[in-house]
């Protein structure tokens, strides 16, 4: 796995092995994990870990017999069991781990998807480990993503991971159930996934979570379009996680789609809307447009236009082409005050520093050579 080049990855770890018994959390096949996490780690690889399970670790304290459970219930199961969660991980693991709640709605508001995504990178850089589950405790039906497979295809998305692992209680796909059908033959690699693959998958076969290998499929679309590796490997067996560390093929690889812009840039590139412009100076220009750089209040010479913190605006050279558009981490009036100053100074001008770049690189998209050229026609 570490020959593969993966600086980060995001490792989804379902209720049936947090809680294999479906009453509380077990320690059984978490020591294996996080013992890879700890190694992943140890090789300077960010991980992000989604952890399900508060809702089945969360059940012996609320004893509710009926099925299925009402929505009263389960929050409030989700808000015991998300704390024991946490703290079977936080003992298993040597490094500080941060608790992310999230729903679809925080994913799909851009200002708070920018937040999120601030927080996870800061967490990253710090060597803590972010543990994401979605915030079943206040999350209805119609904000959540509704299962954590999904969830951690957006959160590899929101981070740019090379890598999704999906560690589930089965080896990988297989053409069939191999649970009801003796002729189901595994599959290691999936180039593509086409409606045949999605046929495979079959429903959900577990009581304990809520996915199954359908929304797993689906999660390694998602992944997968945007460019990040996706396997689903057997998280019961520690085998599966000695095999990654050492290079073998483990479990089923849904293989990345080369030529893709990431969510965010294309979020960016095609959905957001920007008429206001920051002009850069030659050197940030370079930088930006050669050298993958964030732009620095530094190398901002200029504002056009009004925008607050979070919006997408046009980055222009000084002749007022278009070079990118990227989203800014501050307003137009605080980036007037900080423009042409060092990162270190904002604080000492503004107060406050909550961004250390005016546009963060990840943030950035720039305009293709054609589009380029249009615009400096224009
Ligand atoms: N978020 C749910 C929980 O932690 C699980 C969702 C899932 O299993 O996909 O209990």
């Amino acid at each position: 796995m570490v020959g593969q080049d993966w600086k980060r990855i995001v490792i989804k770890v379902g209720s049936a092995l947090i809680a294999p018994e479906g009453k509380g959390t077990s320690t059984r096949y978490l020591l294996a994990i996080a013992q890879f996490i700890s190694e992943c780690k140890q090789q300077q690889i960010d991980v992000v870990l989604v952890s399900s399970g508060s809702v089945a670790a969360g059940r012996s304290a609320i004893p509710f017999s009926h099925q299925p459970l009402p929505i009263n219930v389960k929050q409030a199961m989700a808000a015991v069991g998300q704390t024991r969660m946490m703290a079977v991980w936080s003992q298993l693991l040597d490094c500080p781990c941060a608790q992310i709640l999230l729903t679809h709605d925080d994913l799909r508001d851009r200002k708070r998807y920018l937040n999120i995504d601030n927080t996870l990178r800061t967490l990253l850089s710090h060597g803590v480990l972010p543990v994401v589950n979605e915030n079943d405790t206040v999350a209805t039906k119609e904000l959540k993503v509704g299962d954590n497979d999904n969830l951690a295809a957006m959160v590899a998305t929101v981070v740019e991971a090379d890598a999704l692992i999906i560690c589930s209680d089965v080896d990988g796909l297989y053409t069939a159930n191999p649970r009801t059908d003796s002729n189901a033959q595994f599959i290691p690699v999936v180039p593509l996934i086409t409606a045949e693959i999605f046929a495979m998958a079959g429903g959900s076969h577990h009581h304990i979570g809520t996915g199954g290998m359908l929304t797993k499929i689906q999660a390694a679309a998602k992944a997968t379009a945007q460019g990040i590796d996706t396997l689903i490997i057997n998280g019961q067996k520690a085998e599966s996680f000695v095999g990654l560390l050492h290079r073998q093929p483990v479990g089923t690889l849904f293989k990345a789609q080369a030529e893709t812009l990431s969510a965010k840039k294309h979020w960016l590139l095609h959905s957001s809307k920007a008429s206001a412009e920051i002009v850069l100076d030659a050197g940030a220009a370079k930088a930006v447009l050669n050298q993958g750089a964030s732009l620095l209040a530094k190398g901002v010479s200029g504002i056009q236009g009004d925008f607050d913190k979070g919006d997408a605006v046009w980055l222009v050279n000084t002749d007022g082409v278009r070079l990118a558009k990227g989203v800014s981490q501050y307003s137009a009036p605080e980036l007037e005050k900080i423009k042409g100053i060092h990162s270190q100074e904002i604080a000492v001008v503004l107060g406050y520093c909550p961004s250390e770049v005016a546009v963060h690189r990840d943030d950035l998209v720039l305009l293709s050579p054609e589009k380029l050229s249009t615009d400096q026609q224009r």
